[in-house]
C-alpha cells in the first residue's frame, strides 16, 4: 500500500521548503542561476551509512524520512533477541537474519521512493573505490576499532586534486545515558584518530588484585572469568553467547563474593563484563542518532553551519540531570594519521621490548593490540611473515637499552594489522 503522488509531495512540502530555497547560508552562486534542483543536493547524494544497530536504526529511518533518497548501509551482525527491545526496525521473525538487509526492507517499505543498498560484511572488506561513490559517511558504531579504520581510510583517499575525495564523516557514539556526536572534514578538521585519548582503555584490574583481595563485584566476575575458568575447565572452550557458560561464571563469581562480603554480583554484570557490553539506552541513541542526522541534512543542503570547521564536537551528559556543550577540538600535529609528527612514548629504559609491546595496549593514544616494532635501521619484532617472526622473537626478553641499544629520542615506527594503511610514530622518552 503506497502513498497517492499527492499524498507524496504533501509529505514533503516543507522539507522541499528548506531544500529547494535558497537561504542566508547557502553559498553565493557564480552564475546567479538558483533553479530548485541546483539546490536539491539531497536527492541526488548517495551516502553510507556504517552500523545498522541501536543508532543505525534510527539513522537509516531519520535520513530517509529528511529526504535522502540513496543510501548504502554496512553491518555485518545478525539480529540477536536481546537487540529487539531497541533496535525497532527488527521483529522476532528477523532474529538470525542479517541487520544490514532487514533494516534497509524495513525502512524502504515504510518510506516510498528511498533506495536503501545493503551490505551484510565488514567494512574492511571493501576498497577506497567503494567509499568513493559516497558524498558522506555517518557511523553509528559501537567498536573504536572500526571508528579507527574507517577514519583512518577517509583521510588517507584524500586527494588535494579531487574535491569530490573529500567525504565528510559524521560520528555518533552512546554509553549509557551519555553520547556525543562529531563532524570531521578529513586532512582539514580533526579526525578521529586525533581524539583517541578520549577513549582510554579501561585501567586493567592486576592480576593479584583478581586472585587475592577482590573489591567490587567486577573483580570477582573477572576472577571467574580468567582464574576459576582456566583451573577448572568446566567446557573445552568459553562461548561467551552460550548462557550455559555464563551460568556457570555467574554462580562461580557469586559465591567469591559471598566469601568476601561483596554484593551486586548478577547474571547480567557478569554477562556484561565477561562481554565488555556497553550498556545501550533506546533514548540516549535517538538523541545522538537524531543531531548526526541533522548535521548530515545542513552539510548535504547547506541550509544552515553545521558541525565541522569551527565547534566539531558536541558531547551530551546525562547521566548527572542534563547537560550539552559544544566544542572545537584541535588537530594534533602528532597524529598517526592526520598529523606528520611523532608522538612520545614514555619506557622505563629496563623494560623488556615485551613490556614497551605490552604498553602499547593500554597506552591511550596508541591502543594496538598486535603491534611489530622497528627503528629506522633495524627490525626490533614483527609478527609477520613467520619466518621474521621466529628470527626476532629473541628480542622480546631484551631491555631497551642495555639489550638493543635503544636511546633517549629513538623514533620507533609501530604498525598493527588492524590498521594495514598506518605507521605509527613514537620516540622514547625514558623514565
Ligand atoms: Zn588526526
Amino acid at each position: 500500500m503506497g502513498l497517492s503522488q499527492e499524498d507524496s509531495t504533501a509529505r514533503w512540502q516543507h522539507l522541499d521548503h528548506i531544500r529547494k530555497t535558497k537561504g542566508p547560508f547557502n553559498p553565493p552562486d557564480d552564475e546567479d542561476e538558483e533553479a530548485p534542483e541546483m539546490l536539491d543536493t539531497l536527492g541526488k547524494s548517495t551516502i553510507l551509512v556504517i552500523g545498522a544497530g541501536g543508532l543505525g536504526c534510527e539513522i537509516l529511518k531519520n535520513l530517509a524520512l529528511s529526504g535522502f533518497k540513496n543510501i548504502h548501509v554496512i553491518d555485518m551482525d545478525t539480529i540477536d533477541i536481546s537487540n529487539l527491545n531497541r533496535q525497532f526496525l527488527f521483529r522476532k521473525a528477523d532474529v538470525g537474519k542479517s541487520k544490514a538487509e532487514c533494516a534497509a526492507a524495513f525502512v524502504e517499505r515504510r518510506v516510498q521512493g528511498v533506495k536503501i543498498t545493503p551490505h551484510n560484511c565488514r567494512i574492511q572488506d571493501f576498497d577506497e573505490d567503494f567509499y568513493m561513490q559516497f558524498q558522506m559517511v555517518v557511523c553509528g558504531l559501537d567498536s573504536i576499532e572500526a571508528r579507527r579504520w574507517m577514519n583512518a581510510t577517509l583521510v588517507n583517499m584524500v586527494d588535494d586534486d579531487n574535491p569530490d575525495s573529500l567525504k565528510p564523516m559524521i560520528d555518533g557514539g552512546t554509553e549509557g545515558f551519555k553520547g556525543q556526536t562529531r563532524v570531521v572534514f578529513p586532512t582539514m578538521t580533526p579526525c578521529i584518530e586525533c581524539q583517541l585519548d578520549l577513549y582510554a582503555p579501561r585501567a586493567a584490574v592486576p592480576l593479584c588484585t583478581l586472585a587475592t583481595i577482590p573489591r567490587q563485584p567486577e573483580h570477582c566476575i573477572e576472577w571467574a572469568h580468567i582464574i576459576a575458568w582456566d583451573q577448572e575447565k568446566p567446557f573445552p572452550s568459553l562461548d561467551k553467547d552460550d548462557p550455559e557458560h555464563i551460568t556457570w561464571l555467574y554462580q562461580k563469581a557469586l559465591s567469591r563474593a559471598e566469601e568476601f562480603k561483596i554484593s551486586g554480583v548478577t547474571y547480567s554484570l557478569t554477562q556484561g563484563v565477561v562481554k565488555n557490553i556497553i550498556p545501550a539506552i533506546a533514548s540516549t541513541n535517538a538523541i545522538i542518532a537524531a543531531s548526526c542526522c541533522n548535521e548530515a541534512l545542513k552539510i548535504a543542503t547547506t541550509a544552515a553551519p553545521a558541525l565541522g570547521f569551527e565547534d566539531n564536537y558536541m558531547s551530551y551528559h546525562g547521566d548527572e540531570a542534563i547537560y550539552t556543550n559544544t566544542f572545537k577540538y584541535e588537530k594534533k600535529e602528532d597524529c598517526a594519521v592526520c598529523g606528520s609528527l611523532s608522538k612520545p612514548l614514555e619506557v622505563d629504559p629496563r623494560w623488556t621490548l615485551q613490556e614497551l609491546i605490552d604498553s602499547l595496549a593500554t597506552n591511550a593514544s596508541a591502543q594496538l593490540k598486535k603491534p611489530s616494532v622497528r627503528t629506522e635501521s633495524k627490525t626490533l619484532y614483527m609478527r609477520f611473515p613467520q619466518s621474521l617472526e621466529e628470527q626476532t622473537r629473541p628480542n622480546l626478553d631484551k631491555t631497551l637499552r642495555e639489550g638493543l641499544g635503544l636511546v633517549e629520542k629513538q623514533e620507533i615506527a609501530v604498525t598493527d594489522p588492524a590498521f594495514p594503511a598506518l605507521s605509527f610514530k613514537f620516540f622514547l622518552r625514558f623514565t
